[in-house]
């Protein structure tokens, strides 16, 4: 059973994207996923890495000389209760190959999770995958068990799909995912850059498309590195992965356009996009904190939505000034975009002298973070 685990859990790591490189995230076979809140240990794992597709860039494709193996859904239940009671995990990712089809590889998750609710009472968090083509009446079962329903659309358009997963189909595709967000108001999806020739701008499209037309409640990137690519490489797929989280929750939760994030089609790689965009457009800054509007506050570097709410009830109840302002415990990268009562708070509103003395920081601070996708940007 053990081997199995590690072997399921190992390859739940590594599906789609051949990901080697994401080991910091794991331990003892559990995944700790970045969340508002801080990393919280959740059981990601497959059921079975059998799999009757052969998609070109994942390692459980039928035609990869791999040891396979699976879980019935009541070891997998049972396993997953077993974790809960010993409070190693806050919840639960379950995902699969596609085997024997579509629908019967869906039906066994559901099984799963079924048995998770309606047996051992699992209130956690509990993730389940849709394989692609699965029927409408089973997705609504899984949905009304599940807490989030993700199905993968990986490329930028279905004719990229086909060329190098020729058995999933981009119609059949859009039509899960349709399915999915009539469904649930928690549908999610994940993008694999780099897998075929796409640009940042066409999977930021893509994005801003799947939030404002479909309404999905997250797209995750997962860039695609192949085991054979250098260390270099697969560096440059994880910068490209975090800046394109970064655009992500600008365009979410910032109100920016796709087109304000983008050096012609490319993210800047050397600081994230916001920061890169106020440097871009000196004379918008600095802003007075006691007269910016909400949303001008949100395009200061370092002042997100939480800060900006408190800057707004502060200067409600009184005006901002440098006897007060400590109290909002601002990002240090903030002052140099602000004013304070008329007073600029920071040394010289130089681009230059900004971008240098920033960019300093902000290579020590990414030394220390594993994502920054999160809180006040
Ligand atoms: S469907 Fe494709 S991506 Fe999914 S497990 Fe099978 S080969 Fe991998």
């Amino acid at each position: 059973m053990n081997k199995k685990i590690d072997l399921l859990t190992r390859l739940a790591r590594e599906e789609s994207t051949g990901n080697l490189s994401g080991e910091e995230h794991y331990r003892d076979n559990i995944y700790y996923a970045a969340t508002d809140s801080g990393y919280r240990p959740i059981f990601k794992a497959l059921l079975t890495n059998r799999c009757i597709y052969d998609c070109s860039y994942c390692v459980n494709r039928r035609s990869s000389d791999l040891h396979r193996g699976e879980f019935t859904p009541a070891e997998f239940a049972r396993k997953i209760n077993r974790l809960q009671l010993e409070k190693k995990i806050m919840g639960a990712f379950i995902s699969s190959g596609v085997y024997p089809n579509p629908e019967e590889a869906t039906a066994r998750l559901y099984r799963t999770a079924y048995l998770l609710r309606k047996k051992y009472k699992f209130s956690r968090y509990l993730h389940v995958k849709i394989m692609p083509g699965t029927s409408r009446r089973l997705i609504e079962r899984v949905s009304k068990l599940a807490d989030r329903v993700s199905v993968n659309i990986e490329t930028i358009s279905g004719s990229c799909l086909e060329q190098i997963a020729p058995d999933k189909k981009g119609g059949v595709l859009k039509k899960t995912l349709y399915d999915l967000k009539q469904i649930t108001s928690s549908a999610t999806t994940q993008l694999m850059p780099g897998v075929v020739e796409d640009t940042d701008r066409d999977i930021l499209n893509l994005s801003e498309k799947l939030y404002r037309r479909l309404g999905l409640s997250r797209v995750y990137y997962s860039s695609y590195r192949s085991r054979e690519d250098s260390y270099s490489l697969k560096k440059e797929a994880s910068v490209r992965e975090k800046r394109l989280y970064q655009a992500d929750f600008l365009l979410k939760n910032y109100n920016f356009a796709v087109g304000e994030l983008l050096i012609e089609d490319k993210l800047p790689r050397d600081m994230d996009p916001k920061l890169s965009w106020a440097l871009r457009n000196p004379e918008f800054f600095p802003r007075e904190i006691n007269t910016a509007s909400r949303s001008s506050l949100l395009r200061v570097p370092g002042i997100g939505p939480r800060s900006a709410e408190k800057i707004i009830s502060l200067r409600q109840k009184q005006k901002i000034t440098s006897h007060n302002v400590s109290s909002l415990s601002l990002y240090q990268k903030s002052r140099h975009f602000l004013l304070c009562d008329g007073i600029y708070m920071g040394h010289h509103y130089d681009r230059d002298y900004i971008k240098n003395l920033l960019l300093k920081n902000e290579k020590k601070s990414e030394k220390l973070r594993l994502f920054s996708d999160k809180g006040d940007k």
